[in-house]
């Protein structure tokens, strides 16, 4: 009933209560309501504060409403978190069918680009195999992407070889100018201004 009272659709609730997410976290209970308002989001929040969740409810009740091309997608630094997000959309989206697409290194190039034409609603992935996949393959289009999600965001930018750069770029030039950005990171201070200029739409900043 709580998510309800954040604006979320009610089987979106009822979802979130059966998989043990009882009450909003302060970082979900932050975020959430800005979301829906359509705002882009700076979140300052740790792993374990239930940040995926802040953003994974209330993308899937806006994808809900009108799910149309590759929806969402988000960029993390490592495999392991990509495989977490994604097991979260798939959990809460269940009722949804949602289809999901994980896009990491180490796993067979083929394999991912007929995932990728598949059209998932959501591409979790991290930057550098997307981008290998943007150079190298047409079969899919991130046109259609309403949602970017960066996660772990100064991780992002840890990782920072030029290369990174190059692969954000080219990422960005995929992915539509009009769109909500969300960003969440353990801090919002230092390297991380590059990053934020991306969530400059009427931002919400949330910090603990
Ligand atoms: P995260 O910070 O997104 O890595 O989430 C950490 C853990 O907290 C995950 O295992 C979630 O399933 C769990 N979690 C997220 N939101 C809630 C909530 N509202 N109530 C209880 N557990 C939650």
């Amino acid at each position: 009933a709580e998510f309800r009272a954040l604006g979320l659709a009610p089987w979106l609730a009822e979802q979130a209560r059966q998989v043990g997410l009882l009450r909003p976290t302060p970082v979900q209970a932050a975020c959430i309501p800005a979301v829906l308002q359509g705002r882009d989001c700076l979140g300052c929040a740790q792993t374990g504060s239930g940040k995926t969740a802040a953003f994974v409810l209330p993308v899937l009740h806006v994808l809900a409403q009108d799910p149309y091309g590759i929806f969402c997608l988000v960029l993390t630094p490592t495999r392991e978190l990509a495989y977490q997000i994604a097991e979260q959309f798939r959990v809460l989206g269940k009722p949804l069918g949602l289809k999901d697409c994980v896009v990491v290194g180490g796993l067979d190039m083929v394999s991912q680009a007929l995932a990728l034409a598949r059209r998932p609603h959501v591409v979790v992935a991290t930057p550098g195999r997307l981008a290998d996949h943007l150079r190298s393959s047409s079969t899919f289009s991130l046109s259609k992407v309403q949602f970017l999600v960066l996660d772990e965001a100064d991780r992002l930018l840890e990782q920072g070889s030029a290369d990174f750069s190059a692969d954000l770029e080219l990422i960005l030039a995929a992915v539509p100018a009009r769109r909500q950005t969300l960003l969440f990171s353990a801090t919002l201070t230092g390297t991380l201004c590059q990053l934020r200029a991306l969530a400059a739409n009427s931002p919400f900043c949330w910090e603990a």
